[in-house]
Formats: C-alpha cells, sequence, structure tokens
C-alpha cells in the first residue's frame, strides 16, 4: 500500500497553467500519481482545497535557525517548505569556529553552533537537528571577506583574492546555490565592483547565481541596478536581485525604472530574475543604517524596535513614541541605542516602502517571493517572517487581484526551483519529491501584524516535506523530514 493520498483537489502544479482536479499519490518521499490515487495508508480527503507545490522562500536568513529552530514553525505553518538561506552577503560558511560566528555574520545568523568550517560539515550539524523542511544555501561574500580580512576598509590584494575565490569555490563544490552580497553593509560596501565580478567568476563554472542586496536601495537605486546587471554580464552569471524596492518616500515609484532596466537587460537575451516581501516595512540590524556621525532623522522617524537587548522595554515600539515619551530627540535616541552595550545587535522594521510598488514589482513575470525573515523570536519580529506566503495569496491574489493563483503558485515554487537549482521540486509531477502544501484559496490568509507578529496563517490545512506530514491543520507533527540541499544535485546525506 502507498503511504499518503490526497483525493478530490484542486491542483496548482506550479507551472502556471489552469489548475485541475485530481488525486495525488505518494510514496517513498515522492509523487507518484496524479490522477487517480490507489488505497493508502493514510487518506487525505482535500475536497475545496488546493494543493500546491510546498512554497520556496528564496530570501531567508535562515542559516542559523536551523540549530536554534529546527521546527521552523514560522516557515512551516505558511506552507513553506525550502529555503534559501545565505542571503544579504551573510552565510552560515565558510566559519572559523574559533571566532565568533554570530559577528562575522553581521548579528543576522544567531544560534550557529557547532565545529563546522565549510558547507559539508554546516549541512552535518544541521542535520543533526532534524530540520523539518529543506534547506538550500548561498555562499555570502560578507563573511567570506570578515574571514579574510576582517573589517579592513578597502580592496584586497591579490592574495586575499584569491583566498576569498577559494571560499567560494569550495562552497560551490559542496552544493552552494551561488554566491550573495550585501553591498549596503559592512564590510561589502567596502569593496568595489571588480572585486564582486572577480568572487561572481569563481560560480560561474557551477552554473550558479549572484544574488544581491544592492548597494543601494533608494535615492540612487537605478545606480546599483546598473552595477548588479554590470557584474551578470561580466561574470557571465545569473543576477538575481534581493527584495527589489525603493526606499525612502522621495524614491517611491522608481521600481518602475529599475523594472524597466531589467527588462531591457532580459531582451538582451541576460539572465536575471527577482524576489520582494508583500510589506512596507523593511527590517534589519540598525546599526546598518545610521552613520552616528549625522544620524538621518527621516529614517529615525520610520522606525520601530523588533529586538533590542539593549532596551527590552523598547520593542515593538516606535522611536518617535520613545523619544517624546522620554522627552528627548529622536536622533539622541538612535544614538543611545545603538552606542548601548549590545545595542549594537538590535532588530528594527522601518517602513520605507511604498504599497503601489509592492503591487508594481508583483505584476512582473520574473519576480518571486522571498520573506526575509529575521528568525529571531525574542522581541517582535517582521510579520513577514510568519505571513509572506498566504498574505501574498490573500491580499494580492484574493484581494487586490493584483495576479492570479496560478501564477502566484508559479512564483512561489516552480520559477524558484528552477532558478535556484533545486532538483526534482517545484511542482506537483509524478517523479518528483512530494513537497506539498493544501490550502483553502478562499481563506488562506495571514494574521501576523506588527503589534502581534508570531501568529501563524490560516487557511493552511496540510504541509507534506519530502513525503511526510509535516504540518496537518495547526499541528506540527515533528517528524523533521527536512533535507540539506544541493544546487542542481541530489540532497545531502
Ligand atoms: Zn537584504
Amino acid at each position: 500500500m502507498i503511504d499518503l493520498a490526497i483525493r478530490n483537489v484542486r491542483v496548482l502544479d506550479g507551472s502556471g497553467g489552469p489548475a485541475f482536479d485530481a488525486d495525488v499519490e505518494i510514496d517513498a518521499g515522492r509523487i507518484t500519481t496524479v490522477g487517480r490515487a490507489a488505497a493508502a495508508t493514510r487518506e487525505i480527503d482535500g475536497h475545496g482545497a488546493c494543493l500546491a507545490p510546498g512554497f520556496i522562500d528564496t530570501h531567508a536568513h535562515d542559516d542559523g535557525a536551523f540549530f536554534r529552530y529546527p521546527g521552523m514553525e514560522f516557515k512551516l505553518a505558511q506552507g513553506v517548505t525550502t529555503v534559501v538561506s545565505g542571503n544579504c552577503g551573510f552565510s552560515a560558511i565558510p566559519a572559523d569556529p574559533s571566532g565568533d560566528a554570530v559577528a562575522a555574520s553581521g548579528g543576522i545568523l544567531a544560534g550557529l553552533s557547532g565545529e563546522f568550517t565549510d558547507l559539508r560539515g554546516y549541512f552535518t550539524a544541521a542535520l543533526a537537528h532534524k530540520p523539518a523542511i529543506n534547506n538550500l544555501m548561498l555562499v555570502g561574500h560578507n563573511t567570506v571577506r570578515t574571514l579574510t580580512m576582517g573589517m579592513e576598509q578597502r580592496g584586497p590584494t591579490a592574495a586575499e583574492l584569491a583566498t576569498m575565490r577559494g571560499h567560494v569555490e569550495r562552497a560551490m563544490e559542496q552544493g552552494a546555490c551561488g554566491f550573495s552580497t550585501g553591498l549596503i553593509y559592512r564590510p561589502g560596501r567596502w569593496s568595489g565592483t571588480e572585486e564582486v565580478i572577480e568572487l561572481a567568476k569563481a560560480v560561474k563554472p557551477f552554473g550558479g547565481l549572484y544574488t544581491t542586496h544592492m548597494r543601494n536601495e533608494g535615492d540612487r537605486l537605478l545606480d546599483a541596478v546598473e552595477e548588479s546587471l554590470r557584474i551578470g554580464v561580466e561574470s557571465g552569471v545569473h543576477l538575481h536581485i534581493s527584495h527589489h524596492k525603493s526606499a525612502g518616500r522621495a524614491n517611491w515609484g522608481k521600481v518602475k525604472d529599475s523594472l524597466a532596466r531589467v527588462d531591457a537587460a532580459l531582451a538582451t537575451g541576460q539572465a536575471v530574475t527577482l524576489d520582494v516581501y508583500p510589506y512596507t516595512a523593511g527590517s534589519g540590524r540598525m546599526i546598518e543604517y545610521f552613520n552616528l556621525e549625522r544620524i538621518d532623522r527621516t529614517l529615525a522617524e520610520v522606525i520601530r524596535i523588533a529586538s533590542c537587548a539593549a532596551f527590552r522595554e523598547y520593542e515593538g515600539r516606535m522611536l518617535v513614541d520613545i523619544a517624546a515619551e522620554r522627552g528627548i530627540d529622536v536622533t539622541e535616541l538612535v544614538r543611545q541605542i545603538l552606542t548601548a552595550p549590545l545595542g549594537d545587535r538590535t532588530i528594527c522594521i522601518h517602513f520605507i516602502i511604498d504599497e503601489a510598488d509592492i503591487e508594481t514589482n508583483l505584476r512582473h513575470r520574473d519576480m518571486m517571493v522571498g520573506s526575509d525573515g529575521i528568525p529571531d523570536l525574542r522581541g517582535r519580529p517582521h510579520p513577514r517572517l510568519f505571513g509572506t506566503f498566504p498574505r501574498v495569496l490573500a491580499r494580492y491574489v484574493r484581494e487586490r487581484g493584483v495576479l492570479g493563483l496560478e501564477e502566484a503558485v508559479r512564483r512561489m515554487t516552480s520559477l524558484s526551483a528552477e532558478t535556484f537549482g533545486l532538483l526534482e521540486r517545484g511542482r506537483v509531477k509524478e517523479g518528483y519529491w512530494a513537497d506539498l502544501v493544501l490550502f483553502d484559496p478562499a481563506a488562506v490568509v495571514d494574521t501576523a501584524t506588527y503589534d502581534d507578529p508570531k501568529r501563524e496563517p490560516d487557511g493552511i490545512q496540510l504541509v507534506v516535506v519530502n513525503g511526510q506530514v509535516a504540518y496537518d491543520r495547526g499541528q506540527h507533527t515533528g517528524v523533521g523530514a527536512g533535507k540539506m540541499l544541493r544546487y542542481r544535485r541530489s540532497a545531502f546525506e
């Protein structure tokens, strides 16, 4: 008898084609039939629900979460079965176990532990925690650079460049899907375009990607897009622009120009894709956004605190409200937070994005969905950690009709799987791995808010990871069936 049959469902197979009715049969981790299922050990009647490939979060910072929260409840409950970690230039590997892994990863990868130095070691250590979902990794420029040359504010010597290149190649050999940068962050901001081109070239023989948190997402967005496209052209590597946005009120609407430039590149045959999160606020490590010599008041005024070890009482509050209550200037408050002990690890949420720009982004056919969630459950994280994928389906598909259901599912599944080199995933198709989500298209909705962000969505009925039921009507089953995936290769065993 086969393991699992999901009967009478509307299948959204991930291709973007029209939904159809079928039974789906799962055995030994894979989809064995899409059509009429035989009798199974477990039978599920999916009448009225849609069955889609498990969602793929192309923009995750979950490197450490696989150690800290191996149940990955915040992703699994959304229907996410695979994440791409190591984004924005910060990755768990390469690592120096004698150093401070959290500091080397920019403070956003809390939870890292273990004696690993490379991707193979990371995979082994992560699998020991029996993760609930799959993970694919990028190797991060900031991490590689910090390991090689610390926080030096200069370009690398030839020897340092060769060392960095070696780190990137080693990660690619072991199954990383590409090289990521965060050129707005330290130490990436001190690197020139040529350095990045040279390191992206190391990815080319493996066919992987170059993903980037661009050098600028505000006043100089279009310059940053030019730089990214140039890196893609000169390295000969597929360019993926992370969390595409135009930040700051003065720049709202510029995503149209940016996408027009991407379209022009696509027309020349360049490989370019993007992702976006469906919220008007960003989030990150607060110290990265401020120059303490000249604190940006406009930015300070749109910030709320997510987590702050220095001042727990500030979590969940806007800086302007705290400053008013304390009778100090908001810029002085920024200074106090960032210069306090542990203050440099404060995670903030900044309301910098225009709602209309999210819709413009989601209309683009090469736009995937990435949560950019920072998996720190202390304080009040950005709600995107718990809500991203249901929010696209509820708000942008069902309520606003920005894109159709089949197309939204394609952008969250097959497009991501093909771009990021996930073998036999991202479709409801015979022979493919059974990563699946069963949901009610009329009811699916994110419930996480800025005030109450740690809430799992409604309407996600069942999530299957590698053929095993991982989430069942609100319950996390704890089967720990997640795998560490390798670019265009079988999973790491
Ligand atoms: Zn980023």
